[in-house]
C-alpha cells in the first residue's frame, strides 16, 4: 500500500474540488523522433486524488459503458485509498488485458464517455488509473500465474490476436490444454502488427504473451490454418477450436490511377514500421515526401503519425465526412494534430494523378456535403457540384478499413457459414455452424476494437466450456 497522504477532496464531492488531470504526455517535438509510447504514468498521490473524484454511483454508467463491464467504481475506490494491488486484482477479474486496454481503448466513447461527471466538469480519468494500477502490480511481480491441474481436454485457438489470447487465457485458467496457431512469427495479432508502438509498446504485448506461456498456453507460430493445417485435423486432435483470425482484407481504393507507383495500403506500411522483427514486405519510404492518407479511422490516424515519425515532409488526411462523423478516436486525432498532421474533411478522391513514369503526383478530389442519414445513422456524404480540388502528393496511404479474409474455397474452412459480407456466423454460444468450432473478434463482428475482441474471446471460452462439459457429454450419452 502507498505511504502517500490520503486525497484532499471529501469523498463523493471531491470532483467539485479536484480537476481532472490527464497523464503526463511527451511534447510533440520530442515524441515524433521515436516510436516510444507518448503517455507516462501518474505518480501515486495524483492517482489517489484522481480516483477520489469518483462519486460511486449506485448504478454506475461507466460499468455499462465498458464492453467488459469492468468493476470500475470498486477499483477506483481502492485506488483512492492507495490499495493499488487490490485494485489491480479486481480489474484483472473482468479483463484479460487490463494493462493493454487502457492504452488503446477510445475511453471517450466507452467508460469515460458514460461517466456521470461531465460538462462542465470532466469525467474521471478511468483509463489512466486502470493503466497505473496494473503497471504497479506487474512491476512488483504481483500478477499471479494461474497453473491449474489439466482437466484432460484440449482446445486449439486459431489466431493470436486479442480475441484468441483472451479465449486462451480463460480456458487455460479452467484447466484446458490450449494450443494457439498463428500465421505470423510473433503472437499478438494487430496488437503486434497493426497498432503502432507509440500507442502500445511491443514489449507490453510480449509481456502479456509471456504470462500466457508461463500459464501453460502453447504457441505454434508461422502456421496458417486452412493452408498448413486443416480444420478437420484440428477437430480430430482437439476437443474444440476457436477461430480468432480477425478481418484483415483491406478495402481497396477504387478510382482511376489507384494502381500508380506510390499508392500503398496503410496496414502493411504500419506493420513494417512498427513490428519488432523484419517483415517480408516491399519497403515503403516516406522520408522527404508529401503523404496523403485516405480515410478517417484508427488506421488513418496511425498512418499519419507513423509517416511523420518516418520523415514525411507533409501529412494530410483526406476524409469524406466531417470531424463529428469521423470514426477514429478523438484522443488520437488531437495527438495527430499536435504532431503536425493536417486534415481536410468533407473531401473525397476522384482520381490519383501521375507523371509519365507512372508515379503519383496528386490526388484530384471533390468537396462533399452531408445529406440524409444512411442505414448506419450517419449522414451520407454527397458531392458538391463544381468543387474539384487537386492536392499535390508523392505517396498515398489507403486506410479505408477491412473485411474478413474469405476462407479459401479449396480449404475445409470453407464449410464455415458466413454472412453476406463474409463475417463468420455464430450462435448465442459463439459456436459456428460446424459443431465444436467457435469464433469471435473481428472475424465475426468486422473491424472493431481490442476490447470487443477480448469480450468475444471470453464469451467464446464460456461457450466452449459449456459445450465440453454440458452439451457434448449429454449428446454422447444420448447416443445408442
Ligand atoms: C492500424 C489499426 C489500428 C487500430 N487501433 C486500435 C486502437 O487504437 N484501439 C482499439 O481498440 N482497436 C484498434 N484497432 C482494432 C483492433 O486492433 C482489432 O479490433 C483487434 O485487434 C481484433 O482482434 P482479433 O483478435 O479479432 O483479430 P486480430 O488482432 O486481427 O488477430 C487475428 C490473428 O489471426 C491470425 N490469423 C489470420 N488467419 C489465420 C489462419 N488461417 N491461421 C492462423 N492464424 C491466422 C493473424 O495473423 C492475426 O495475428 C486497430 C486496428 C488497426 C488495423
Amino acid at each position: 500500500m502507498s505511504q502517500q497522504p490520503p486525497p484532499t477532496g471529501q469523498a463523493r464531492y471531491a470532483w467539485r474540488e479536484i480537476e481532472r488531470r490527464d497523464p503526463p504526455k511527451r511534447a510533440a517535438e520530442d515524441r515524433v523522433s521515436d516510436f516510444h509510447e507518448i503517455y507516462s504514468l501518474f505518480d501515486e498521490a495524483t492517482i489517489r486524488e484522481q480516483a477520489s473524484r469518483c462519486v460511486q454511483c449506485a448504478s454506475p454508467a461507466c460499468v455499462e459503458g465498458c464492453p467488459l463491464n469492468n468493476r470500475i467504481p470498486e477499483w477506483l475506490a481502492l485506488a483512492a485509498e492507495g490499495h493499488f494491488l487490490e485494485a489491480a486484482e479486481l480489474s484483472r477479474a473482468t479483463s484479460n488485458m487490463p494493462e493493454i486496454c487502457p492504452r488503446v481503448c477510445p475511453q471517450e466513447k466507452l467508460c469515460e464517455g458514460a461517466c456521470v461527471i461531465h460538462s462542465p466538469e470532466e469525467p474521471i480519468c478511468i483509463g489512466a488509473i486502470e493503466k497505473f494500477i496494473n503497471e504497479y502490480a506487474l512491476a512488483r511481480g504481483a500478477v499471479p500465474i494461474h497453473q491449474v491441474s489439466p482437466n484432460g481436454k484440449t482446445v486449439a485457438i486459431v489466431g493470436a490476436g486479442p480475441g484468441g489470447l483472451a479465449c486462451a487465457d480463460e480456458l487455460s485458467k479452467l484447466g484446458y490444454t490450449v494450443t494457439v496457431f498463428e500465421s505470423q512469427l510473433l503472437p499478438g495479432g494487430l496488437l503486434m502488427y497493426g497498432i503502432p508502438a507509440f500507442k502500445l509498446e511491443k514489449t507490453v504485448v510480449q509481456r502479456r504473451v509471456n504470462i500466457l506461456k508461463r500459464q501453460g498456453v502453447q504457441f505454434k507460430a508461422g502456421l496458417t490454418v486452412g493452408r498448413d493445417v486443416n480444420l478437420d485435423t484440428l477437430l480430430k486432435e482437439f476437443d474444440a477450436v476457436f477461430l480468432g483470425i480477425g478481418a484483415l482484407k483491406p478495402k481497396l481504393l477504387d478510382v482511376p490511377g489507384a494502381g500508380l507507383k506510390g499508392v500503398y495500403q496503410g496496414l502493411p506500411f504500419l506493420a513494417q514500421k512498427n513490428a519488432p522483427i523484419g517483415l517480408d514486405l516491399p519497403p515503403v519510404a516516406v522520408k522527404g515526401k508529401r503523404v496523403i492518407v485516405l480515410g478517417g479511422g484508427d488506421t488513418a490516424m496511425d498512418c499519419l503519425r507513423t509517416a511523420i515519425r518516418c520523415g514525411a515532409v507533409e501529412t494530410l488526411c483526406v476524409y469524406r465526412r466531417d470531424l463529428a462523423n469521423m470514426p477514429g478516436s478523438r484522443k488520437e486525432y488531437y495527438n495527430a494534430l499536435e504532431e503536425g498532421a493536417r486534415f481536410m474533411f468533407l473531401t473525397n478522391p476522384l482520381a490519383i494523378e501521375g507523371n509519365t513514369s507512372g508515379e503519383v503526383t496528386a490526388v484530384r478530389c471533390a468537396r462533399m456535403e452531408l445529406g440524409e442519414p444512411d442505414a448506419s445513422g450517419r449522414r451520407r456524404p454527397r458531392v458538391v457540384p463544381g468543387s474539384e480540388v487537386t492536392l499535390p502528393a508523392d505517396l498515398i496511404l489507403v486506410a479505408y478499413g477491412f473485411d474478413p479474409v474469405p476462407f479459401p474455397p479449396e480449404s475445409d474452412l470453407s464449410r464455415i457459414a458466413v454472412n453476406e459480407w463474409g463475417a463468420t456466423k455464430t450462435d448465442a454460444n459463439s459456436m459456428t455452424n460446424v459443431a465444436g468450432v467457435f469464433a469471435g473478434g473481428d472475424v465475426v463482428r468486422g473491424p472493431s476494437l481490442v476490447v470487443h475482441a477480448v469480450r468475444d474471446g471470453r464469451r467464446a471460452a464460456a461457450g466452449i466450456h459449456r459445450y465440453l462439459t454440458e452439451m457434448q457429454p449429454a449428446r454422447a450419452s444420448a447416443q445408442p
